[in-house]
């Protein structure tokens, strides 16, 4: 005896839209044949909830169900034939638990293949070259790139149609052009791809010589291409139309370039922002002054004002990368460093005893806290251990 659907899906008559689902989604995954392997009871509740689902969800089937009940359903013959038709593209909002219909997946697995195909054509595949390209490249952008791609192309002996000269494809027999036929499986009758031209609906009587009737061949063909300014780790450049050729003149895939950019020793690069460190002489820090900087639009200048911390950070605006979207640029960011000289002649010595005298004077009582602590922020160590 064939269960009631609401029953099935454990859902009151009036039950929603959203109800349902909720209700399918639970079950389907309860009863999906990857938690269950072998179990030949969960399959068949799981094909009978996919059944009172794809009717229920269905206005129109549901309304002959309510009214009629199964035997509604029954199909022309009626008579209890257990007659069933899906339509995969009920359950499109299923895809995560259940795979892709069209493309086959647990659900063509299960119920025979989904594949809505309606003229021999196939889209080629999309292609994907990872490309490392230089820090400065990867700022500036650069024209005129080209690389060698091996990919597969139209045939051009016939043109991507896959038949010989003077000759076409013709309908299948089998599936008259339908790329379809009906096959039984218990109780549901589900259409599988036919099998005969494999769902293409046409097959080629006299294939073509040179690509044995695929319409494309290989080959390696020089693709151009420009970088975009900014383009960072990742970034991912759509090239339509340049992937595989299609299958009896089917549309091209696309190549995407995937770029790699390598590292640069001076900068560090966040997003469309870039980092620097700069060491710096202390006294420049102290008593301020301009502090000549590299960026990577040339040379710059930056004013130090005088009583500068020992970790300052300068922001130079538009600086940065340029922004992919959006437009403008980011902001390079030095940060300034005080170097500690490892080395001093002997006049320099002299010539610091004597400021730190001055400046451990100027702060009579404070024998501790010197002049090194005054510049440092109090937070250097060794100059304290030193003094000691
Ligand atoms: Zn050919
Ligand atoms: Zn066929």
């Amino acid at each position: 005896m064939k269960r009631d659907y609401y029953e099935v899906l454990g859902v009151a008559r009036d039950a929603g839209t959203d109800e349902l689902k909720k209700a399918y989604r639970k079950l389907a995954m309860e009863l999906h044949p990857d938690r269950n392997p072998g179990n030949k009871e969960a399959e068949e509740k799981f094909k009978e909830a996919a059944e009172a689902y794809s009717v229920l969800s269905d206005p129109e089937k549901r309304k002959v169900y309510d009214q009629f009940g199964h035997a509604g359903l029954g199909g022309a013959g009626g008579g209890g034939g257990q007659q069933f038709q899906f339509d995969p593209s009920q359950f499109a909002d299923f895809e995560d638990i259940l795979g892709s219909f069209f493309g086959g997946g647990l659900f063509g697995d299960l119920f025979g293949g989904g594949r809505r195909r309606s003229t021999g054509e196939e889209r080629g595949s999309d292609l994907q070259y990872n490309l490392r390209i230089g820090f400065k490249d990867a700022i500036f952008g650069q024209e005129a790139m080209e690389l060698s791609i091996p990919r597969l192309e139209a045939c051009d002996t016939c043109h991507g149609s896959g038949c010989e000269a003077g000759s076409r494809p013709e309908t299948c027999p089998q599936c008259r052009g339908q790329g379809q036929v009906a096959v039984r499986q218990g109780f549901f009758q589900m259409l599988a791809p036919c099998p005969r031209c494999e769902g293409r609906g046409r097959f080629i009587p006299k294939p073509c010589k040179a690509c044995g009737g695929e319409g494309r061949v290989h080959r390696k063909t020089k693709v151009g291409f420009r970088i975009p300014a900014g383009v960072d780790r990742g970034t991912r450049l759509r090239l339509q139309g340049q992937g595989e050729a299609g299958r009896f003149g089917g549309r091209a895939g696309d190549l995407y370039i995937v770029f790699d950019v390598e590292p640069d020793p001076a900068y560090e690069r966040d997003g469309s922002d870039l980092h620097r460190r700069l060491d710096v002489s202390w006294p420049l820090l102290v008593l301020g002054g301009t502090l000549p900087v590299e960026t990577p639009y040339g040379a710059d200048k930056v004013k130090v004002a005088p009583g500068t911390p020992a970790d300052h950070v300068v922001k130079l605006v538009n600086a940065g990368v340029p922004r992919l979207q959006g437009g403008g640029r980011g902001d390079l960011y030095l940060h300034l460093r005080a170097a500690v000289p490892k080395t001093l002649t002997a006049e320099q010595r002299e010539l610091l005893e004597q400021l730190r005298r001055s400046l451990d004077g100027e702060a009579a009582g404070e024998s501790e806290e010197g002049f090194l602590s005054k510049v440092f922020g109090g937070s250097e160590k060794n100059g304290k251990k030193k003094r000691k």
